[in-house]
């Protein structure tokens, strides 16, 4: 492919510093909720009860189907009437009844809502089990959990802490991946553990419910989001080591083999040595910085975006700007670091949509990888646009296979940017 020369070859537009937006309520994304409905209805073995109004049902029910469901979701209709006649409880024990016979159902959550914690839904006067199945309480008020990514988090989180045990025979040398990942992601990491002397053992939240008593038997687990944070805990809490951070890029791939391999207690030499190699591919591929000169924005709502900074920053591109749906933390720490330290001005959490139309305007952008509005925004500015979760988010990531694969995307979107200005003067004639 040929060298990127950007035509916005200045990327600040403006002397002032960058400022966000003061609101940091909400995200402006969809429904906090529906990361937890996002991991149960897609878990075998689990049937979740929804507990809201007929409202927020509407909308998360086909919200949470467009993202590939593979069950219906159990819920009572509740309207204002029923909701004002303190109905709530009757309502939600039908539910968890009407869960608990369907075919194949193990456990059943119980998903509570905004609706649902403010019109009084008690946790005490709901069954612990229904036919031995357990019936376990998740409580996502988007008042409370501000962005799905840590909805998937809360719900996992209470899985995990009501049904794994705390002492399960650990199995030597395994790591648990912890995080939604592209499906090439774990086979990558694997190929590389082996090398070293382990395996993964499981990737979670996975696609049935036995995956997460399987993962309790990990000698250490690899948190390669930052939101899993209640999750994390319970792990620590638990006496797991966990690994923070992810194998992203030349410096952090190496970086994260090390970790683990302490973490795994595993041959210092052999870790070194396959950590060394690894480096050395990433920076091969780096070397003529593919994205040289290229000022890249990135906004999402995943939870992962200063991953993609990270390995964008590898490849010579700028990245000035940088939103998230999730908040900060100490799990977000490192990157944040990384980031800031190669150029990064502005990481905003929390993000509204505001805070990225401003950051348009800020800087002269070669390439926007965003939420739907903000790539709608720059389209019509001619700028080489994407939307984060459908065309970023669904290629591998990790190491330097998912490098390649995320950078040459990159790559080619920057060399469409003809195509985006032939467009930008077609709609303005
Ligand atoms: S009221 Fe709360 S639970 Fe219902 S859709 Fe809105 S944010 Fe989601």
């Amino acid at each position: 492919m040929s060298e990127i020369i950007p035509l916005a070859s200045v990327s600040t537009g403006s002397a002032e510093p960058f400022r966000e937006s003061a609101c940091k309520t909400h995200p402006q994304s969809m429904c906090p909720a529906f990361g937890a409905l996002r991991v149960l209805a897609r878990m075998e073995g689990v049937q979740p009860a929804m507990i809201t109004d007929t409202g927020c049902l509407y909308g998360l029910t086909f919200v949470t189907h467009f993202y590939a469901a593979r069950k219906s979701i159990v819920a009572p209709s509740l309207g204002t009437a029923e909701l004002s006649s303190g109905q709530i409880q009757e309502a939600a024990n039908l539910a968890i009844a009407e869960a608990a016979s369907a075919r194949n159902v193990s456990v059943i959550p119980v998903i509570s809502l905004c609706v649902a914690e403010t019109a009084g839904l008690s946790e005490e006067l709901l069954p612990r089990e229904v036919d031995g199945k357990p019936v376990i309480l998740v409580r996502v008020p988007a008042y409370a959990i501000h962005s799905h990514p840590e909805a998937k988090d809360v719900a996992l989180a209470a899985l995990m802490r009501r049904l794994t045990v705390p002492d399960a025979a650990i199995e030597p040398h395994t790591l648990v991946l912890l995080g939604e990942v592209f499906p090439a992601d774990p086979v990558l990491i694997d190929g590389i553990l082996r090398k070293m002397g382990a395996r993964t053992l499981v990737t979670i939240p996975g696609r049935h419910i036995d995956e997460l008593m399987l993962a309790s038997r990990g000698a250490a687990v690899a948190a390669l989001h930052p939101f899993y944070r209640d999750t994390v805990n319970l792990i620590r809490e638990r006496g797991t080591p966990v690994v923070g951070g992810a194998p992203i890029g030349a410096d952090g791939s190496a970086a994260w083999l090390r970790a683990v391999g302490a973490a795994l207690e595993l041959d210092e030499q052999r870790v070194e040595q396959v950590a060394q190699e690894e480096e050395q591919t990433a920076r091969d591929f780096l070397a003529r910085q593919p994205l040289k000169g290229a000022t890249v924005l990135v906004s999402g709502y995943e939870g992962n975006e200063m991953l993609y900074a990270r390995l964008l920053v590898e490849a010579g591109a700028h990245v000035p700007y940088i939103s998230t749906s999730i908040g900060k933390s100490v799990h977000t720490a490192a990157d944040e670091a990384w980031l800031r330290a190669r150029g990064t001005e502005a990481i905003v959490y929390r993000k509204s949509l505001e805070d990225d139309l401003k950051a348009l305007d800020h800087w002269h952008f070669d390439l926007v990888i965003g939420t739907t509005s903000v790539t709608a925004a720059s389209k019509e500015r001619g700028i080489p646009s994407v939307y984060y979760t459908n065309i970023l988010s669904v290629r591998p990531l990790f190491l330097t296979g998912g490098m390649v694969a995320s950078v040459s995307l990159a790559q080619e979107l920057l060399e469409r940017r003809t195509l985006y200005t032939t467009m930008q003067s077609f709609f303005q004639d």
